[in-house]
């Protein structure tokens, strides 16, 4: 069984020591520290029977799997506003 500090045996990122769960995927010792994200990606595609807001809330209920959203959501932010800057750049440059 997997002990911090070390690298996550679920996606490599490094685990201080005394944490008690992935900062970045949330693997812990209860789920023998194998990735949230890799059991839903093993998931088959949603059938009829999909709950829709069961789904939401085992995604975004979750307060570990809270910041780990919420960070994507601001790095995607970042790639937005660099691009627009970009764009911005070449716009002014070819005047
Ligand atoms: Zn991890």
């Amino acid at each position: 069984m997997f002990r911090p500090p070390g690298q996550c045996p679920a996606c490599g990122e490094w685990v201080p020591r005394g944490a008690v769960a992935c900062d970045d995927c949330g693997a812990c010792d209860r789920s023998g520290w194998k990735s949230e994200r890799a059991v839903y990606d093993g998931l088959d595609l949603p059938d009829e029977d999909f709950d829709y807001n069961e789904f939401v809330e085992r995604e975004f209920g979750q307060e570990k799997t809270g910041p780990r959203v919420s960070r994507e959501i601001f790095w995607r932010w970042v790639a937005a506003i660099v691009l627009a800057v970009m764009i911005l750049g070449y716009i002014m440059s070819a005047f």
